[in-house]
């Protein structure tokens, strides 16, 4: 904006306010005359501070992101040669928020997608419960009614939990279950099992059903 008294483009600032767009108070270099004026910054990179968690492990780094956009929950990254997924953001004045100006944002919280999928498997038998960790690929499919084997085994898949609700039908990726739950077959028992999931178990755990 030119001076609106003798329409000069040459100004001093008296006082700058605001972070995208600045509002500026500015004396004309050729009248004197003090009016308001804004001026868009320009667009340049800002290195933000992320938090990358995987799993129980975490670990801080940075993004470069640039100072005209905004981030929301949700917003894949690729940092650290990873694939992540923001989960949180803090602004400025320590707010958790849901969406923010690259400008405002004091750190993000990001979680690893570049991993496999750790879901429980809880294999019932009449009052005992054989509880497994297990990681497999994060698309491995599910579905109710599938045969599997785990250590020697068999079972069968009767309901698992996910991320959003329980579910006594249908199928989902691994991705999202947090827990499987099967019975255990009798030994005898002639199904095909359709995975083995030995492999993919870290820990096992016997529990009595009615103390979880
Ligand atoms: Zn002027």
């Amino acid at each position: 904006m030119t001076c609106p008294v003798c329409g000069y483009d040459e100004y001093e600032i008296i006082k700058s306010k605001g972070k995208k767009t600045r509002q500026l108070l500015v004396k004309c270099d050729n009248c004197d005359h003090i009016y308001n004026t804004t001026a868009e910054e320009e667009v340049h990179p800002i290195n933000v501070r992320v938090i990358i968690s995987e799993f129980e492990r975490s670990w801080k780094s940075e993004v470069e992101l640039y100072s005209d956009e905004y981030l929301e929950v949700g917003t894949l990254l690729y940092i650290d040669n990873k694939d992540v997924e923001v989960t949180s953001i803090e602004n400025n004045e320590e707010k958790r928020v849901f969406e923010c100006p690259v400008v405002d944002i004091k750190t993000i919280w990001v979680k690893s997608l570049d991993t496999l999928a750790r879901i429980g498997l809880s294999i019932d038998n009449h009052g005992t419960v054989l509880s497994h960790k297990i990681e497999v690929e994060r698309d491995f499919i599910f579905s109710i009614g599938d045969i599997g084997e785990v250590n020697g085994l068999k079972f069968q898949v009767y309901a698992f939990k996910t991320l959003e609700r329980n579910m006594r039908k249908g199928y989902a990726y691994a991705k999202v279950i947090k827990r499987v739950y099967g019975r255990l077959l009798p030994a005898k028992d002639k199904s095909k099992v359709k995975y083995d999931l030995s492999e993919y178990v870290i820990k096992t755990t016997i529990k009595d059903k009615d103390r979880k």
